[in-house]
């Protein structure tokens, strides 16, 4: 089963379209005729958003990585004020109606990973929050051998049980069946009936359902909610279809069973919420986060419904370095991270009045200096005192302060620029930092008798032994190494560099 591995990355995909999908279901506009331009009205203004997030993701006016555990427990903290919130699972979310309040139900889909699902219900539990999980039986955290989707794995009951009976969680079934009829021929009502015996019969009381986006959803164009004959609508693009299924060259019929035959007693994407939010969907390849749910667009009365994939949160990075620094033609760089310091050699006489730097900082950290958000390769600064440069890691807890030291220094010139024998010259190797020169030349040349043309930087000299030297005037006898004396051109520094030619082997 190659496409399994995929599966996870795809899902993104086929969740977005879920989203774009029941959006408009969502909001309570069941076969109403104006379904697709409210559908494409709602889209609009997602796009609108978007745009504008887009533009300042651009300038990084407030950059960071939207999904962190401390983001959510964030978010979670705005909305623990009883007197205007109530946070709910969904079991109980869609029997709570308070037109004071604004209700709102937390839904999650574990997808692939339950383990990361159980650490993300940490944030809300100590938060006093509680949630809907929904626990997929195609991943492979349920099955005791990935490449059988039957058989279940008796690992998971005692996390199911855990966030069910002592943080008071739902757990949900999180719905893969048409997947499982259509690519495993697997017969969907049986496994069902079976799964939520052995899952009850374990203690673990499910109610609710929640369709997932599996990849194959987008092969075969079908959505798993099509198991239930409740769930028959709405039509659109390429999952017009909620009896058949083609594939190779034949369509399958789809078999489905009712809710209420299974003791199911919801489909999480029909319920009576008019506000719904999903970091599933991706708009300009921005994923929805929890930062755009603008708090002060709901009202007491509104019905809303997140739904976020504890596989797209990750805790937030404690890193606050600048990992890489550089000014338009610096000589060297040196980041000292025990210290937080960054020292840059610029050349001398060069301008430090506005620089602009280009530099990396730790993943999700931002940095802010004078209190203003810094921005590579935007951003210019006078360097010619130091600078210091505020760095929040992404955990925005941890900061750290840095200071970027800018100097110059004279340096005395004492390095030919270029060196050649002219005529019999196949190579030059000019090594500066060893101060030697090693030039390949033809089988014809006469190493005893060769002249020489060089390049030196203004007024700096050069000499063998007591001889100045000028560039295509004479000849020097290259039998051995030579030595040219190069002389700064204040006359105090010089350096030794050692010329050998040789003839090119062939
Ligand atoms: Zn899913």
């Amino acid at each position: 089963m190659i496409l399994r591995r995929y599966r996870f990355y795809i899902l993104k995909y086929c969740l977005f379209i879920f989203f774009l999908f029941f959006i408009n279901t969502l909001s309570g506009q069941k076969n109403d005729s104006d379904h697709l331009s409210i559908f494409r009205k709602k889209v609009n203004q997602i796009l609108v958003e978007s745009d504008s997030l887009n533009r300042q993701r651009f300038f990084r006016v407030e950059p960071d990585t939207n999904f962190t555990w401390e983001k959510y427990a964030a978010f979670l903290k705005k909305i623990s004020d009883t007197s205007k919130y109530i946070v709910l699972p969904l079991n109980e979310f869609r029997k709570t109606f308070d037109n004071k309040k604004i209700v709102i139900g937390l839904r999650h889909d574990i997808d692939n990973d339950l383990n990361l699902a159980y650490k993300f219900s940490d944030i809300e539990y100590k938060l006093g929050f509680r949630a809907t999980y929904f626990v997929l039986h195609t991943a492979p955290y349920y099955l005791a051998n990935s490449n059988n989707m039957e058989v279940h794995s008796d690992r998971i009951i005692p996390i199911l049980k855990k966030m069910q009976d002592e943080r008071h969680f739902e757990i949900g079934w999180h719905n893969d069946l048409v997947t499982l009829q259509v690519v495993y021929n697997i017969n969907p009502v049986t496994f069902l009936h079976n799964e939520l015996n052995w899952l009850r019969s374990n203690g673990i009381n499910i109610v609710g359902t929640a369709s997932h986006g599996s990849n194959y959803c987008k092969v075969y164009h079908y959505l798993n909610f099509y198991f239930f004959e409740e769930c028959t609508f709405p039509a659109r693009p390429n999952f017009d279809n909620n009896i058949t299924v083609p594939v190779g060259g034949r369509n399958i019929k789809l078999i489905k069973g009712k809710l209420k035959d299974f003791g199911l007693q919801y489909e999480a994407y029909f319920l009576n919420n008019n506000k719904y939010f999903s970091d599933a969907s991706i708009t300009n390849g921005i994923r929805w986060n929890i930062g755009m749910l603008d708090l002060n667009q709901l009202h007491p009365g509104d019905r809303v419904n997140i739904l976020l994939h504890p596989i797209h949160w990750h805790k937030g990075s404690v890193s606050a370095n600048i990992e890489s620094f550089s000014l338009p033609g610096q000589r060297a760089c040196i980041i000292d991270t025990l210290n937080s310091t960054v020292s840059v050699e610029m050349p001398y006489g060069i301008n430090k009045d506005s620089l602009i730097a280009s530099y990396i900082l730790s993943p999700g950290a931002y940095a802010k200096s004078g209190g203003k958000m810094q921005v590579s390769n935007i951003t210019s600064h006078n360097y010619n005192f130091p600078l210091t440069f505020k760095v929040y890691a992404e955990n925005r807890s941890v900061q750290k302060i840095w200071t970027i030291n800018v100097y110059s220094e004279k340096r005395p010139s004492c390095d030919f620029l270029s060196f050649t024998i002219p005529g019999v010259t196949k190579s030059v190797v000019i090594n500066a930092s060893r101060k030697s020169i090693l030039v390949e030349v033809n089988e014809s040349a006469n190493l005893k008798r060769l002249p020489v043309k060089f390049d030196l930087s203004q007024g700096v000299t050069a000499w063998i032994g007591p001889d100045k030297q000028f560039s295509n005037s004479g000849t020097v006898n290259f039998s051995g190494n030579v030595n040219y004396r190069v002389v700064s051109e204040d006359g105090v520094d010089s350096c030794i560099w050692t010329v050998t030619v040789r003839k090119a082997k062939f």
